[in-house]
């Protein structure tokens, strides 16, 4: 992030966020629900997630694709975002799952996704984990080394199955994202090392009873914001298709990864048409395409609402809230940037600069330095935007806090989707060592 760039005003924040907007009397609502009504009825901190802002985004994502002759499959990234409700939600819209984990093939699953349209990434997959996805006949297993190819196999055949795969290329090229979410360098754990994807797929193909391989993956990394590394990337998987090809081996299956980015502050980040152009332009059309979209489509739909403890006044102003780096930890842990907005809408009143900080008892645990924002008091309400992608999913009980709770709004309508964790829940996990008990 450089020092030139600015924040957006509460204006563009709102522009960009067309489900938030402030009503007559200055109350914030989102998705037509009053944020501070909710803070009323479920407590702070509280994530909310707008379905009409899920749902609308997942179908913005597919209709870029709507010109494709050729079969396009959507898997939505369940890491970016995993509660049920979200997913069922996009199964709706059609969408499969892209998972990378045994817990997460199970949310899906579990959610009302169907094996078929479920895909296993993830770059240490268990021994168990794996013959799940074999007996239930996922859409496909991407592959993340020979090691693994050959192990997948052998669980293959001990339960007498085949199982169908496509083999993760690290491209290695740079994604231009923060250091923590870039994926696609050869210095990155993730994929296999381009030169020597041709061997393994013919080995795959003609020596491995157990496999049926059906093509290539590719993931760069998130929060891309320009076309570039998406077209050096797909470039390098349509030149690596083509010399497969020569070889006299098969491919039907790109899965081309997701990875797309927004505008946090004030990036230009582009549309999915933007994606769909460059793959049109970079991969053969006689293939199926799987996409894997995750941040791009859950982030702006989920907010974190949060209330202030304390203003903490001297050379700098801190706000205190009650939401932490255990609630969310974008900003700790990659120094995201989010947009603030505070639930009552302040009319003529001087912005002050404000460091907008959690209660965690860590120096990492800030949300926002130097932000203007208008004058807040103990008790206002704030709410943290674009918070729906990497929240609640990375959220953790340090400091004893327990996970929020979090509510789905639909066009006037709330729910809570899942109630605030409880002390006792915590403490009730705990055992002592059977020594100490007598
Ligand atoms: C994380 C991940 C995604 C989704 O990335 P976003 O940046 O959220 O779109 C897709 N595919 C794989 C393999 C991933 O690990």
């Amino acid at each position: 992030m450089t020092a030139e760039q600015t924040d957006p005003t509460i204006d563009t924040l709102l522009a960009r966020h067309p489900a938030l907007g402030y009503d007559g009397q200055g109350h914030l609502m989102f998705d037509g629900v009053s944020l501070q009504e909710l803070a009323r009825h479920a407590g702070t901190p509280c994530w909310i997630i707008s379905e009409t802002v899920l749902q609308e985004r997942a179908t913005r994502f597919k209709e870029a694709f709507s010109h494709y002759r050729q079969s396009v499959r959507f898997h939505f990234a369940v890491k970016s975002q995993d509660h049920k409700a979200c997913l069922s939600s996009l199964a709706q819209l059609d969408y499969g799952a892209d998972v990378v984990s045994g817990g997460e093939m199970e949310r899906a699953l579990n959610a009302g996704i169907k094996a078929e349209n479920i895909v296993f990434s993830g770059v240490g997959k268990t021994d168990d984990e794996l013959k799940r996805a074999v007996a239930l006949g996922i859409a496909q297993v991407n592959i993340e080394s020979a090691e693994e190819l050959f192990r997948l196999n052998d669980l293959a055949l001990s339960l007498n199955r085949t199982v169908r795969v496509a083999l993760r290329v690290n491209p290695d090229i740079d994604a231009g994202t923060h250091a923590k979410i870039t994926t696609g360098k050869a210095e990155n754990k993730f994929g296999i090392a381009h030169q020597h994807v041709a061997e393994l797929y013919g080995k795959a193909q003609n020596e491995l009873d157990g496999i049926d391989i059906v093509g290539l993956a590719v993931h760069l990394g998130s929060q891309i914001i320009t076309e570039t590394p998406y077209r050096t990337g797909y470039n390098k998987l349509a030149s690596m298709v083509q010399d497969l090809r020569r070889r006299h081996l098969k491919v039907s299956v790109l899965d081309c990864g997701g990875g797309l980015g927004i505008s946090y502050r004030n990036e230009k980040a582009p549309e999915p048409s933007m994606l769909a152009k460059v793959i049109a332009e970079t991969l053969p059309d006689d293939v199926t395409l799987r996409l894997e979209p995750g941040r791009w489509i859950s982030a702006p739909s989920g907010v974190l609402l949060s209330r202030i403890i304390e203003i903490k006044k001297g050379s700098r102003q801190f706000a205190i809230i009650d939401g932490g780096m255990n609630d969310l930890v974008r900003p700790a842990m990659y120094d995201a940037w989010h947009g603030i907005l505070p639930v009552s809408k302040a009319i003529n009143v001087r912005p002050i600069p404000y460091d907008v900080v959690g209660p965690i008892c860590e120096s990492s645990d800030v949300f926002a330095r130097n932000r203007s924002l208008p004058p807040l008091e103990k008790g206002d309400l704030i709410t943290i935007l674009d918070a729906g992608a990497y929240g609640s999913v990375m959220s953790s009980t340090y400091n004893s806090r327990p996970f929020a709770a979090q509510i789905m709004v639909r066009e006037g309508q709330w729910s809570i989707i899942q109630k605030r964790q409880t002390l006792d829940e915590i403490l009730q996990r705990e055992l002592l060592p059977s020594w100490a008990a007598g």
